[in-house]
C-alpha cells in the first residue's frame, strides 16, 4: 500500500526561533547572570535543549524496511515542555489522542469551562504551587456543584460529575497568564440499579445567569482562601515583585503586565502593531461572565459522538505556548510575533528585540514535575466508577509493561514505536500513528515499497553520527551558536524613557508573516 505523503526531516535550524536562540541565547543568559541572579536551571536546560531538537548530528534513530532494505534516519527531539513548537505540538497531539481514546467516555457530550484570574492575583497564585492547586480545586468544585444541582432538579440526587483539567501558563501574545481549561462532562453518572454499570444522564447547557453565579462563587472562595492565608492585601504584589525580588520574579511579573523586564527598554510596554480598535462580536460574550477579573467562559461544547471535534477541543486546551509560524524576523533584526487573534485595541503583531523575545519565552517554561493535566470526579484515578466508564478501561486494567514505559522515557523523536518492546496498551499513542492521525503522514511507512519500517538503532556515538551525516549529505556539525556579546553597561544611550515608544518599523521593513 503506497501512501501519498512520507516523512521528511524537518529543518529546525531554518526556523526564526532557532536562529534567534542560536544567536542570542548566550548573551541573554550572560545578561541574566550579571543583572540578576540568573535563571532557574530547568529554564536554561530547556532553552539550550531546544537548540539540539531535531538536529541530526546531535543524535538519531535509524529505521529500516525489511521488505526492500530501505533505511531512514530520524533526528532526536528535546522533549521540551515550554517553548519547543515541535515537541509541544507532539505532546499536544499525543495527550489529546490519549484523552479521546482512553479517558473521556464515548457518547457523552462535553463542555469546556475556562477560568482566568484577575491580573492582581496572577503572580501571587502562579508562584505558589499549593495555592494554584487550591484554586484549581475551587474551580472544579464550583462547576461540579452546578452540575449536581442541575442533576438534582432532573431527579438525580446522587449524580457524579467528571472533568479533565489542563493548566496553561501563557496567554495570547506570549504573556505569562496561568489559567485553566476544563473539559467537563455535560451531565452526571449515577447508578439506578445496584451492582449494575453506572449510567450517564445528560444535562442541559448552563444559562448565562448560572455561568455568572459560577464566576461570583469562584471569586468569593478564592478571595476567602487568600484572606485566610493573609495574602489578600498583596494586591500590589506584582509591582512589588518587579521592584524588589529576583530577576526571575521580575521577568514573570513584567510578562503578566505586558512589559519588558530587562535591557534598555526595561519597564516599557511591549511594542504593539496593528490597526483600528475592534468590537468583539457579541456571540463571543455568550456564556461568559466576569466577576471582578475572575473570568469564566463556558460557551464551547461538543455533542456526544463527535469524536473528531472532541479531539480538536482537547488539542486546543493542550496547545503549546508557541507556534513557530507566528514568528518572523524583520530586516532590523527585531522579531515580529503575529497574534492568534486581533486584540480589542486593534493590535495584530507584537515586536520584540531578540533578547526581549527570549525573556518572554523563558517565563513560559513550566517547572519540572508539575502535572499540567489533572483528572477529577468520576475521571480521577481514585474514582470507583472510572474503570467502568472510560474507553479501553478493560485492556488498561491488565497493566502496563514497565519496559514500554522505560523505553518511552528515553524518547527519541520516534520512541514508543517499537512494537516488540511492549505488548500492553501503551500509555501514549505511538508517534508514527500520531503523525498519520494528525497530518495524514505515516512515518513508518516505507517511502520505497510502502512496507512497515522498524527502529533498528539509536545512534548517539559521535563517530557513528559523523559517518551517518556524511552518508546522508547532512552537516556533521550542529548549527553554530554565537558566544555571548554581553558587555556590562553603565547606562543605555537611548533617547526617551519608559512610556515613550520607539517608532514602529516602516511597512517596507516587514517580512510578510506566513
Ligand atoms: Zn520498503
Ligand atoms: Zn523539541
Amino acid at each position: 500500500m503506497a501512501t501519498s505523503a512520507t516523512y521528511t526531516r524537518r529543518r529546525p535550524e531554518l526556523d526564526p526561533l532557532h536562529q534567534i536562540l542560536s544567536e542570542h541565547l548566550a548573551t541573554f543568559l550572560d545578561q541574566a547572570e550579571h543583572e540578576g541572579s540568573g535563571l532557574p536551571g530547568y529554564v536554561k536546560k530547556e532553552l539550550w535543549g531546544y537548540l539540539d531538537c531535531g538536529i541530526l548530528c546531535k543524535g538519531a534513530v535509524r529505521v529500516h524496511c525489511q521488505d526492500c532494505d530501505h533505511s531512514l534516519v530520524v533526528a532526536l527531539s528535546c522533549k521540551g515542555r515550554g517553548i519547543c513548537p515541535s515537541c509541544g505540538g507532539r505532546r499536544m497531539n499525543d495527550t489529546a489522542a490519549h484523552l479521546v481514546d482512553r479517558v473521556l467516555p464515548d457518547d457523552v457530550s462535553v463542555r469546556q469551562w475556562v477560568l482566568s484570574l484577575p491580573h492582581r492575583y496572577r503572580f501571587l497564585i502562579a508562584k505558589d504551587v499549593q495555592l494554584l492547586q487550591k484554586v484549581v480545586g475551587i474551580f472544579v468544585r464550583v462547576v461540579f456543584a452546578l452540575l449536581c444541582s442541575l442533576a438534582k432538579q432532573a431527579g438525580i440526587p446522587d449524580g457524579k460529575p467528571g472533568a479533565v483539567l489542563a493548566l496553561q501558563r501563557f496567554g495570547d501574545g506570549l504573556i505569562f497568564n496561568t489559567h485553566m481549561h476544563g473539559i467537563f462532562l455535560q451531565g452526571v453518572y449515577h447508578r439506578p440499579v445496584a451492582d449494575q454499570a453506572p449510567v450517564f444522564v445528560a444535562l442541559p447547557a448552563p444559562t448565562q445567569e448560572q455561568v455568572a453565579r459560577v464566576a461570583q462563587k469562584i471569586k468569593k472562595k478564592v478571595e476567602r482562601l487568600l484572606r485566610k492565608k493573609g495574602r489578600l492585601d498583596a494586591q500590589g504584589a506584582q509591582e512589588e515583585a518587579a521592584q524588589e525580588q529576583s530577576l526571575w520574579d521580575k521577568l514573570c511579573a513584567a510578562s503578566i503586565q505586558g512589559r519588558i523586564a530587562t535591557g534598555p527598554k526595561q519597564g516599557w510596554r511591549v511594542q504593539r502593531l496593528g490597526g483600528q480598535a475592534v468590537l468583539l462580536p457579541p456571540g463571543e460574550r455568550y456564556l461568559c461572565a466576569d466577576a471582578d477579573g475572575f473570568n469564566v467562559h463556558a460557551h464551547t461544547s461538543v455533542g456526544a459522538g463527535h469524536k473528531e471535534e472532541r479531539e480538536r477541543l482537547c488539542r486546543y486546551i493542550l496547545r503549546p505556548a508557541l507556534c513557530g509560524q507566528r514568528l518572523s524576523l524583520l530586516a532590523s533584526g527585531d522579531v515580529l510575533f503575529q497574534l492568534k487573534r486581533t486584540w480589542s485595541d486593534g493590535t495584530k503583531y507584537l515586536v520584540f528585540t531578540p533578547l526581549e523575545l527570549i525573556e518572554k519565552l523563558a517565563v513560559l517554561v513550566p517547572p519540572p514535575g508539575r502535572h499540567l493535566v489533572t483528572y477529577h470526579g468520576v475521571l480521577s484515578s481514585a474514582a470507583v466508577w472510572r474503570k467502568q466508564i472510560i474507553p479501553g478501561a478493560q485492556q488498561k486494567s491488565q497493566g502496563e509493561d514497565p519496559q514500554s514505559v522505560k523505553a518511552e522515557a528515553r524518547d527519541p523523536e520516534a520512541a514508543g514505536i517499537q512494537p516488540e518492546l511492549g505488548t500492553a496498551v501503551p500509555r501514549r499513542t505511538p508517534w508514527a500513528q500520531l503523525m498519520s492521525r494528525t497530518f495524514g503522514l505515516d512515518v513508518l511507512c516505507c517511502p520505497k515499497c510502502g512496507g512497515r519500517m522498524k527502529i533498528v538503532a539509536v545512534v548517539l556515538d559521535p563517530v557513528e553520527i559523523a559517518r551517518l551525516c556524511e552518508n546522508l549529505g547532512e552537516p556533521a556539525q550542529a548549527p553554530p551558536i554565537k558566544p555571548s556579546r554581553y558587555q556590562v553597561q553603565t547606562g543605555w544611550d537611548f533617547a526617551g524613557g519608559p512610556g515613550e515608544f520607539p517608532d514602529a518599523p516602516a511597512p517596507a521593513e516587514f517580512v510578510d508573516p506566513p
